[in-house]
């Protein structure tokens, strides 16, 4: 079994876990799924030498599932949670076989913050962290000024982190930073930024992310007045929920998916384990209103830029296909889109 394919699994279970509360566990699961994509250690010698607990992370538990998976590539444990969790209808189909994203036509993350607000790295690490998987793109989206626990950026840090951007892309060779922003959904649906800062950025998310328990009605209202916005391009982690902590706003998703499939606005897989939204039922229902996907890592740090490999069995599981997902666009091709 390779890493690749022994990650996909865990963080499988990992999201399972999530869902069954056991945040402790998932995070320890995620964590050993992210070091197979990231070291690629050869399993099957480890196993045969009887070292898969040398692995950084990997306790017996962990070490008892890898064990598993290179003996008979499959997993007991998944299996029983599966059915523990209903997924069972699934149990036929194998977690998708990760390989890199970049090998399969991913060429980048439209999703990721830096130390402007949340992130915890510059602009340029991030960007050079994003060349350094290959990507041709990055784009840098930052919150906006309403969350000012994060330092969310109002109209004047935008101006000044274009002109570094600006800067940095013509020093970089390889990839292109594209200026963006997270911007709050209000609980009326408006924006928190004027129309003016938005229309100068080269690509807008709107996300909810407070009073994510409004009445389904009056939550269905303030979607659909996101999604009609003439700046947003994306719908970021379209129900803000937190599998196993927080359930996630509750609206008319067929009507808000098949608004945005009809004003071209694309929902977001966004692939951070702790989220995984939207989920692959409700990624399935957006494929079929029609929508488009975006793939991202919703990345705090350089390293969080690998949750799109970890995620990705999401949109596998949701039948949707590469050519619904933008970021197999080029950047050309993306940039058209958005005129
Ligand atoms: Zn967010
Ligand atoms: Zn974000």
């Amino acid at each position: 079994m390779s890493p690749d394919q022994a990650s996909a699994y865990l963080a499988e279970i990992a999201y399972l876990l999530r869902h069954q509360g056991d945040g402790h566990r998932a995070r320890a699961f995620t964590r050993v799924a992210s070091l197979l994509l990231r070291e690629r250690p050869d399993l099957a010698a480890l196993r045969s030498a009887n070292a898969l607990e040398s692995l950084p992370g990997v306790g017996s538990g962990i070490a008892r599932t890898l064990a598993e998976l290179v003996d008979t590539g499959r997993s007991s444990y998944l299996e029983r949670l599966r059915v523990d969790l209903n997924q069972a209808e699934h149990a036929d189909s194998a977690p998708f076989e990760i390989s890199p994203l970049v090998e399969m036509g991913y060429r980048g993350d439209l999703h990721a913050h830096t130390d402007w607000s949340d992130g915890g790295a510059s602009v340029v690490d991030m960007a050079r962290a994003a060349q350094a998987r290959g990507y041709e793109y990055l784009a840098v989206t930052d919150h906006s000024p309403r969350i000012t626990v994060v330092n969310g950026l109002g109209p004047e840090r935008l101006a000044a982190q274009r002109r570094l951007i600006d800067q940095a892309n013509e020093e970089l060779t390889g990839i292109t930073i594209l200026q963006g922003i997270e911007v709050d959904i209000n609980e009326d649906g408006s924006l928190d930024l004027p129309d003016e800062a938005l229309a100068a950025l080269d690509v807008v998310i709107a996300s909810p992310h407070v009073k994510l328990r409004m009445e389904p009605a009056a939550m269905t209202e303030r979607m659909l007045r996101a999604v009609d916005h003439p700046h947003v391009d994306v719908i970021g982690h379209p129900t803000g929920r937190r599998p196993g902590s927080r359930a996630g706003a509750q609206y008319d998703f067929e009507a808000v998916f098949r608004c945005a499939a009809e004003r071209g606005v694309v929902m977001e897989i966004d692939c951070d384990p702790a989220r995984m939204d939207l989920s692959p039922e409700l990624a399935r229902l957006a494929a079929s209103a029609g929508c488009l996907f975006s793939l991202d890592s919703d990345a705090h740090a350089p390293d969080q830029l690998l949750y799109v490999d970890l995620g990705i069995w999401t949109a596998r599981r949701a039948g949707v296909s590469q050519d619904r997902i933008i970021n197999w666009l080029r950047l050309a091709e993306l940039k058209e889109m958005w005129q």
